[in-house]
């Protein structure tokens, strides 16, 4: 994590996006909408698994980038990562439909 956070901080410092609408979350959840799309693409259409790491890469770039947008630190996004985990973890799974299930609250 702390590789690919370097890497994005980088970038956004490189690109000058500071205080730009680079930085701003509503931009950001057009990209990420835009990104979310590339990938239905490339999954719906069967582009292949090259296309598919490709934007995954690109939702996941722009997820650290969110992070580096909000002056989240690595350490809380660690912090954060493993709290998640661990309720994540303790859930339960469920058939919803046919052999299709779902790991959740279920509350
Ligand atoms: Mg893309």
């Amino acid at each position: 994590m702390k590789k690919y956070y370097k890497a994005i901080s980088d970038f956004h410092k490189k690109f000058k996006m500071k205080n730009t609408n680079n930085e701003e979350m509503t931009f950001r959840l057009n990209l990420m909408t835009e990104e979310l799309g590339e990938l239905a693409q490339a999954v719906t259409k069967g582009k292949g698994r090259e296309a598919i790491i490709e934007e995954n890469i690109d939702l996941l770039n722009l997820v650290i980038g969110n992070f580096v947008s909000l002056g989240i630190s690595v350490k809380e996004v660690d912090e954060a990562f493993w709290k998640k985990h661990g309720e994540i973890m303790g859930r339960k799974k469920r058939l919803i439909s046919g052999e299709n299930f779902r790991i959740s609250d279920f509350k």
